[in-house]
């Protein structure tokens, strides 16, 4: 049999995430429950020591902190840059906000978590014929994003109609679903989970950031603006809640490295398969 007739009759995956990729592997551990995460903590409490204290050695008296390193998305060399504006050390220096600052050298001048959200997608397979949803997408991020894969379809919120939320983008059409610090203000959530599942193709790819609080177990919903800065305060039954929603894996990804400029104690990603 050749292998032209072997493929007769067999059908082809529409999306096979990561078989093309040539992006640097994304530098994280993988978690599927509190549980995974829980025994990880205990096995490796040194190297999240040992990072912390790396990052205790950068706290600086200036305004501004400056590091060479490789921006992954654009796989170049470059400089990030950080206003120091985050955790104040007993000596009076500090550190910036790892999270919201390292921002890149590259024309697209990304944070830390913007690039890591670019980095994963292209990790996992990001083309550039590829149908994106970005929800609430800031204007550099899109740009960014466009440079890569332009068929975007960007939508600021969700409607809500009787508690069911809805998208206005067909049903099976994306291959990645964006979204950035959205779901903490998001009431109810479960529906805005299965209304980005909808949109999405068998093997998409919905990849997030949020506050994340990884002491809860179990989040806390709707709690509401008058009660907390978010309506949601966000936990590892996440997790659950988007197999519940429609995706048939999710995981939370903590992702540091000091050469992509991903510096920070807790950085998490999420990512779910459709
Ligand atoms: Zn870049």
């Amino acid at each position: 049999m050749t292998l032209q007739n072997a493929r007769i009759g067999t059908q082809a995956p529409l999306f096979r995430p990561g078989a093309l990729s040539l992006a640097p592997r994304f530098p994280a551990w993988r978690f599927r429950s509190k549980a995974e995460f829980d025994d990880f903590w205990q096995l490796h409490q040194s190297t999240l020591d040992n990072r912390h204290l790396r990052q205790l050695a950068l706290a600086t008296r200036d305004k501004t902190y400056e590091s060479p390193g490789t921006c992954a998305a654009c796989l170049c060399p470059t400089g990030f840059h950080s206003a120091v504006n985050g955790e104040s050390l007993s000596d009076g220096r500090r550190m910036p906000n790892w999270r919201e600052e390292q921002k890149c050298g590259c024309p697209h001048g990304l944070n830390n978590r913007q690039r890591a959200v670019l980095h994963l997608a292209q990790a996992c397979g990001l083309m550039g014929w590829m149908k994106t949803l970005l929800l609430g997408a800031p204007a550099d991020f899109t740009l960014a994003w466009q440079a890569r894969a332009p068929d975007v379809t960007q939508l600021r919120r969700f409607h809500f109609t009787g508690g069911a939320a809805h998208l206005a983008v067909e049903t099976a059409s994306c291959h990645f679903a964006i979204s950035q610090d959205e779901f903490q203000d998001i009431e109810p959530l479960q529906s805005a989970l299965a209304e980005l599942a909808r949109s999405l193709l068998p093997g998409g790819r919905l990849i997030f950031t949020i506050p994340f609080h990884i002491d809860l177990a179990a989040s806390i919903l709707g709690a509401g603006p008058a009660m907390r800065a978010c309506a949601n305060q966000l936990g590892w039954d996440l997790l659950d809640q988007l197999k519940n929603a429609g995706f048939s894996d999710a995981e939370a990804l903590l992702y540091w490295s000091e050469e992509l400029g991903y510096l920070g104690n807790m950085n998490f990603l999420f990512l779910a398969i459709k």
